[in-house]
């Protein structure tokens, strides 16, 4: 063995030992609802879990869910039940919808906002990255 190929181990080994590099700011990835249907009904297991990632108002989700797919909806202790058979990718895509609204920065692209309500139906998206502030329509 060659001093070289010592020379080229070591560096190999002081390499392997250096740090992943960490990217700034790690990606959000878009939670979705895990559902099942039970007789007219569809059942999603994880409405909560959902909802404390997105930190936004349970009721808030809910209506919006109601109105979009035109279906009662009645939150019930960690699930949300919708009074109808909905199959597909329907009631995701909703949420992602809601989450590009109402949860994204529309400036950084970020998903740590807040809403601030400034009464008489006035909401702001606030975001706690970049400051920005956007009126919810
Ligand atoms: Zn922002």
């Amino acid at each position: 063995m060659s001093s070289q190929d010592d020379y080229e181990q070591l560096l190999d080994k002081l390499y392997s030992k250096l740090p992943e590099k960490t990217s700034s700011g790690e990606r959000f990835e878009m939670p979705r609802f895990e559902f099942f249907t039970e007789g007219n009904k569809t059942i999603v297991k994880n409405y909560k879990a959902v909802i404390e990632k997105i930190r936004r108002d349970p009721e808030f989700l809910s209506k919006y869910l109601s109105k979009e797919l035109a279906v009662p909806v009645e939150v019930q202790g960690e699930r949300l039940i919708l009074q109808r058979r909905l199959t597909g990718d329907i009631v995701n895509r909703k949420l992602e919808d809601f989450i590009n609204k109402y949860v994204m920065c529309k400036e950084c692209k970020r998903p740590d906002t807040h809403i601030e309500d400034l009464g008489h139906k006035v909401r702001n998206i606030v975001c706690e990255a970049c400051g920005a502030r956007k009126a919810i329509r």
